[in-house]
């Protein structure tokens, strides 16, 4: 419906505006029944619907309405499969119209700094290319159905500890290339309809009141067109939050911060202008959902959980299959073992906690898959406590004697991970470790299954054959792992996170949590793969691994074009085959790598992605389109992203560390990146310029002729160091070393000749 939202405004009194920019209560936002604006609801996000019955909190205490428990982010993220995540996405919007939810917080978007984040499994990836593509599939699949998302937290919320006082310390470029990049990509293809503003500092100023996070970037540079609104309790001072573009505050603090937004319009100190354009952005999010609410909608509640079993299915690794230890063989008798196995672990704690619709037994969905009565159970540990149980462990190992395989389930515990609070190790806790230690002494055929939401050190690792990373699987989890065990499904995930050896790798390591208030992101670009690679570290698993019971083969890499202007676009085409005996899905990455470059840069980087499904012997072409930006940095001095002119790698890879075809191309610059010439400018970087290295070595031939270095020019040996000496050297000091022959005047001449040829002909 057309609506004269400009009109609407002006009939609106202040004290209407205002209250517009705070809730109705803890999950409305207010209406206006005179003027005919409904009130809308929100609701967490992002793997399910929850929707509170009585009680409201932020932490997933109280109870809310049934709803289907997808796998949480860091699963999701895993299976790479965007159409996937799209499903998921249309499914949480069709609960989110049956329950007259027209806002879905999630999904968020923020990038595993640290694997001790509590939060971790709510989140995508450390690559930002991976998660904004997740993220803006989900948004994209929950907008589908005419129900808003809230892409959150923005920004730089990468840690619980202090989350709503820390200061988190971030250079341009670092903020730029990784952690909103992580956003940008998502807001410019789905357009979200809400952005929630994280409770952290950024760079000194509140996120929730940051003028050149909300304003600059996300509704300037990147178009966003909906609302921001804080995060639950998030507001520091109101009135500058809404001068800075935070529209809406959540939950509404019983009049306090309207009153405040009042007395400033009143005395001038915020102007009625900026109120009527969050009112404006309010109004439209408002009147959209109004638009899109479909009534008596209803959804397929078995429908919904067979996809969260395939979802489920997609997002667990397979991280170790030594023996092909996998897939079990169904006759053979299997000792299930682990107290997960009857309690699972499916999803993480705090605000994003789902009462599922159903929730299944794992024990028992491989009773039924594996169908031969030969399925044997013990809890091994206790969920409540890390200690050591001999009881428990030694009627486990009476178990696993008399079975062909064990299948151990382990991981960490609820009370481990959770929103509010980081870890503060990998481990998990010491009775699972001596479980696995103690099977081991019984039985050689050991499968673990990991229920986790974020990495775990592995000292136990040789010890088993199998290792299944299950994560945080959802309420169809039991199924998907029974599936995945004995080969009803192909395990198809891979790693969107690295998992180092040990903690101390992690290159936040030195820096996280910060001191007091304050957390400097010192690692800079540096995050995960990034920085494995760089540092020659070997991880535990590296991003993107991940193994399947069948094999492909990749060949016959091919671009369109090997040389061309950043301004073009290339198109890459692979041929993948799947060399195996079953069917199988193929996540094919494509990374970047700047051969040579003046900045420093990552050794490669994730710029494209895509999963196949082949039948054996089936081979399919798979293509890429890369433009500017997957070969760009953040020049920080132009405040743009470039690309340098040269060489640059395309590799094919199974994972960022298997890489099995590549590919060269040469790309042109079509910016001028001028710098201009001063006392301090080196000899090294004129003769590098093209443009002035001509006239430079014109210039300076002068100076060399009374040069104290002359008489060195017969020795090939002392000329070389010469070159490289005066490489470095700034032109001021020239004037010391030519022995007068060349002078501060003439250095004066030579500055303003160079600069004057530098800028000829163009105005910069
Ligand atoms: C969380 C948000 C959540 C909100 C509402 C906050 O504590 O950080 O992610 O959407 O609560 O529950």
């Amino acid at each position: 419906m057309s609506r004269n939202i400009g009109k609407l405004i002006k009939e609106m009194t202040l004290e209407e505006k205002v209250g517009l920019c705070s809730g109705l209560d803890f999950w409305r936002m207010k209406g206006i029944e005179r003027l005919g604006i409904p009130s809308i609801m929100v609701t967490d996000g992002p793997h399910g619907v929850r929707k509170q019955k009585g009680g409201a909190d932020n932490l997933g205490i109280f109870d809310s309405v049934p709803a289907t428990c997808f796998p949480s982010a860091v699963g999701m993220a895993s299976s790479w499969n965007r159409k996937l995540i799209k499903r998921v996405g249309e499914a949480l919007g069709e609960e989110c119209q049956a329950e007259d939810v027209a806002i879905l917080l999630g999904p968020a978007a923020n990038i595993k700094r640290s694997p001790l984040c509590g939060r971790n499994f709510e989140y995508f990836s450390e690559d930002p290319y991976l998660s904004s593509e997740m993220a803006a599939n989900h948004i994209e699949g929950v907008q589908s159905q005419g129900v808003g998302t809230s892409l959150k937290h923005f920004a730089v919320n990468n840690q619980e500890y202090r989350r709503m006082s820390i200061n988190a310390i971030v250079d341009e470029r670092t903020i730029r290339e990784i952690y909103l990049a992580s956003f940008e990509g998502a807001i410019k293809q789905s357009q979200p309809w809400t952005v929630m503003a994280a409770y952290n500092k950024v760079n000194g100023e509140f996120a929730s009141e940051n003028s050149y996070l909300l304003n600059d970037i996300l509704k300037e540079e990147w178009g966003f067109e909906g609302f921001v609104v804080s995060d639950w309790g998030g507001v520091n001072e109101r009135v500058e939050g809404l001068a800075n573009g935070l529209e809406l505050e959540m939950p509404p603090t019983g009049g306090l911060g309207d009153q405040k937004i009042i007395n400033a319009v009143k005395s001038g100190e915020l102007s009625e202008i900026k109120l009527d354009k969050a009112v404006e952005r309010l109004l439209t999010i408002i009147f959209k959902a109004a638009d899109n609410k479909k009534d008596n909608a209803i959804f397929d509640m078995k429908a919904h959980h067979q996809l969260a079993r395939e979802v489920a299915r997609e997002s667990m690794v397979l991280l170790k299959n030594e023996d092909q230890i996998l897939p079990l063989k169904k006759e053979e008798a299997v000792a299930v073992i682990g107290a997960f196995a009857k309690t699972p672990r499916y999803q993480g704690g705090g605000s994003s906690r789902i009462n599922p619709t159903k929730l299944e037994n794992i024990v028992a969905e491989i009773e039924s898959v594996a169908d031969n009565g030969n399925v044997l159970f013990a809890e091994g540990y206790s969920l409540d406590s890390d200690e050591v149980d001999e009881k428990l462990i030694n009627e486990a190992k009476e178990v696993a004697i008399n079975a062909e395989t064990v299948v151990l389930f382990v991981g960490l515990p609820d009370r481990y991970e959770s929103e509010g609070y980081d870890r503060e190790h990998l481990r998990i806790p010491e009775n699972h470790v001596s479980l696995i230690e103690a099977i081991a002494e019984v039985n050689q055929n050991i499968v673990v299954v990991l229920s986790n939401g974020a990495p775990i050190e592995m000292p136990w690792i040789n010890k088993v054959k199998g290792l299944l990373e299950g994560y945080l699987g959802g309420q169809a989890l039991g199924g998907a792992i029974a599936d995945l065990l004995f080969g009803e499904a192909n395990p198809s995930g891979k790693l969107a996170e690295s998992f180092p050896k040990r903690l101390s790798d992690n290159p936040s390591f030195l820096n996280f949590p910060g001191e007091g208030d304050k957390v400097e992101y010192k690692e800079g670009i540096f995050v995960g793969y990034r920085y494995y690679d760089k540092k020659e570290i070997e991880p535990l698993f590296s991003f993107g691994f991940g193994l399947s019971y069948t094999s492909f083969e990749y060949s016959n890499l091919k671009s369109n074009r090997k040389e061309m202007k950043d301004s073009e676009t290339v198109t890459i085409t692979v041929n993948v085959k799947n060399t195996g005996d079953v069917a199988g899905k193929e996540v094919v990455q494509l990374y970047i790598k700047d051969v040579v470059s003046t900045v420093i840069r990552p050794e490669k980087e994730l710029k494209g992605f895509e999963k196949v499904e082949l039948q054996p012997s089936e081979e399919q072409t798979v293509t890429f389109q890369l433009s500017r930006r997957a070969f760009a940095y953040y020049n920080t001095e132009l405040e743009d992203w470039h690309v340098e002119t040269g060489d640059f790698e395309i590799l094919i890879g199974k994972s960022s560390k298997e890489i099995i075809l590549q590919d060269t191309i040469f790309i042109e610059s079509t910016v001028d990146v001028k710098k201009s010439v001063h006392r301090n400018t080196t000899v090294g970087d004129l003769m590098a310029d093209p443009i002035l290295a001509p006239l430079a070595r014109k210039l300076t031939a002068k100076m060399n002729a009374g040069s104290s270095t002359n008489n060195v020019s017969d020795n090939d040996k002392a000329s070389e160091m010469v070159t490289a000496v005066m490489k470095d050297l700034p032109l001021r000091a020239i004037v010391n070393y030519s022995n007068g022959a060349f002078t501060e005047e003439m250095l004066t001449d030579m500055i303003q000749l160079l600069n004057e040829e530098q800028y000829k002909g163009n105005s910069v």
